[in-house]
Formats: structure tokens, C-alpha cells, sequence
């Protein structure tokens, strides 16, 4: 159920059965020659729309910029400070649980958003106002990732570049593969490390055009294959979700003994 495309009274049917939501969220930053800034968002929106197409469960319309600065060299990357990115979020989860959400998932592609989509989860837990979690897409299914690419990429890489050709092959510059493959880097976050110090900030100290791994090894079909596992294990987090009492979702107890407990 799409929020965008349904009016009052079908959200309050919604709100009278079920409590929980997804949010699908990415960036709009540079992917590289070959691929659009929307990368990310697309990839979270379509994932979200077809598994909870499945689930009858609520989906909301897509947060379209998120912590994205690493990439602030790069034409049209747009990004928003992380406090802000942090604050935004929270706000429009906790406006969610006002219409009786409990519950939420935070649909990501886009690395530089997980550690503040996790902070936010926690404020919202440790107050009690609603579970929310984190799931990253390609987290979801490593294995078949590194079993379909020689060389994958943690940025524009073939997964991203496959995941496009599937969900909006018009979008990708099919003639600038080589020269994604070619202007980019393997990327090898042991290598960059200088005495154990992560010593690079900005994509573009590892990778002149700003993308990682082999491209050329992305297809429309493997696209389908990385799209279709990946919603299998969505769906299969949102029925497990769904299934949890909310009370199993709650913080637990301090344990005893506390001053006052007599104990
Ligand atoms: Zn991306």
C-alpha cells in the first residue's frame, strides 16, 4: 500500500488491522559516468514498493537526500548535515506512530545513512515510542553478491549498475561502462589504511570518477536475480515484524537490584 497513492479513509482501514511501516530511503549523489545521481532512492523505493506489494504493508513516500558529503566533489550531489539527516527522520517516524505505526523498517541503499538511520532506531526505542530498523539491501544478500561479480564495489559498482539496468535500464549510459570500469578503482579499504588510520574522507581520494569494481559484469538479468533475493528476505523481515508482539520490542528491564526495589 502506497501512502502517496491513497486517500484518508484507506489509511485509517490500514491503521485499524495492522501498525507497521516502511520508509524507503537512499541519496541523490554522483554514481559515477554511467548511472543517475537517484541511484540509491530508486533502488529503496522499487525494493520497498514490490515487497510490500506483497504484504499489503505501508509504504511511504521515498526520503530522497541523505549524508552524502563524501561525494561533495562530484556534480549534483546534494546532501544534508548529519544532525539534520538524524532529526528529519526521527521527526517524520515518531509523526508516523500518531497514526498508530509501532513498528517501522527503514528501507536504505545508501551506505553514509546507516549508522544515523541506527541512532535513530535507538532513540525511538530507548523512549519506548516504536521499534525501528535499519536493513540495507545488498546486506541482505552478500553471498550472491560475491558469487555473481568478479570484482563488486561498495559505490557504482556492478551491483548498483545490474539493480538499474533491472529496475530502469533507460537510466543507464550503457556506452560509458569501459569508461566507468576504467576511470574508477578497485576499491581495498585495508590498502588505504596507513598504520591502522583510516587516513580518506572523500570518495574521490580512492577513485578519480568516483565508482569501484567492474561494471562491465553487470546485466538486466543478473539485476532481476539481485532484486527478486533481495525482496525475498525484505518480505520475509516484514512478516517477522509483523508478527512480533510489541511488547517483545521494548527495551527490557533494568535488572534488580535498583534503589527503592526492596530487594
Ligand atoms: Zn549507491
Amino acid at each position: 500500500m502506497f501512502l502517496s497513492h491513497r486517500s484518508w479513509p484507506e489509511l485509517a482501514e490500514y491503521a485499524a488491522t495492522e501498525s507497521l511501516a516502511v520508509v524507503p530511503l537512499g541519496s541523490t549523489e554522483q554514481h559515477g559516468p554511467h548511472l543517475p545521481e537517484g541511484t540509491d532512492y530508486l533502488i529503496a523505493e522499487a525494493l520497498a514498493r514490490a515487497a510490500t506489494d506483497r504484504t499489503g504493508h505501508l509504504c511511504t513516500p521515498p526520503i530522497p537526500v541523505g549524508v552524502s558529503s563524501h561525494h561533495r566533489q562530484f556534480h549534483g550531489t546534494m546532501w544534508v548535515e548529519p544532525p539534520v539527516f538524524r532529526d528529519y527522520v526521527e521527526s517524520l517516524s515518531r509523526n508516523l506512530t500518531s497514526h498508530g505505526i509501532d513498528r517501522i523498517v527503514y528501507v536504505n541503499a545508501h551506505g553514509g545513512n546507516v549508522s544515523h538511520l541506527r541512532e535513530v532506531g535507538r532513540r525511538l526505542h530507548e523512549d519506548g515510542t516504536a521499534y525501528a530498523i535499519e536493513w540495507m539491501w545488498d546486506e541482505s544478500i552478500p553471498d550472491l553478491i560475491d558469487a555473481v561479480f568478479e570484482t563488486t564495489g561498495p559505490h557504482g559498482g556492478p551491483k548498483e549498475t545490474a539493480m538499474i539496468m533491472h529496475i530502469a535500464e533507460e537510466l543507464v549510459r550503457e556506452d560509458r561502462l569501459e569508461a566507468a570500469h576504467d576511470g574508477g578503482a578497485v576499491f581495498d579499504s585495508d590498502a588505504e589504511r596507513v598504520h591502522g588510520a583510516t587516513t580518506f574522507y572523500d570518495s574521490i581520494e580512492n577513485s578519480p570518477n568516483g565508482v569501484f569494481g567492474d561494471q562491465t559484469d553487470a546485466t538486466p538479468e543478473i539485476g532481476e536475480r539481485l532484486f527478486e533475493a533481495a525482496a525475498d528476505q525484505l518480505v520475509a523481515l516484514l512478516e517477522w515484524l509483523d508478527a512480533q508482539p510489541f511488547a517483545d520490542l521494548l527495551p527490557k528491564p533494568h535488572l534488580d537490584p535498583q534503589p527503592g526495589s526492596g530487594a
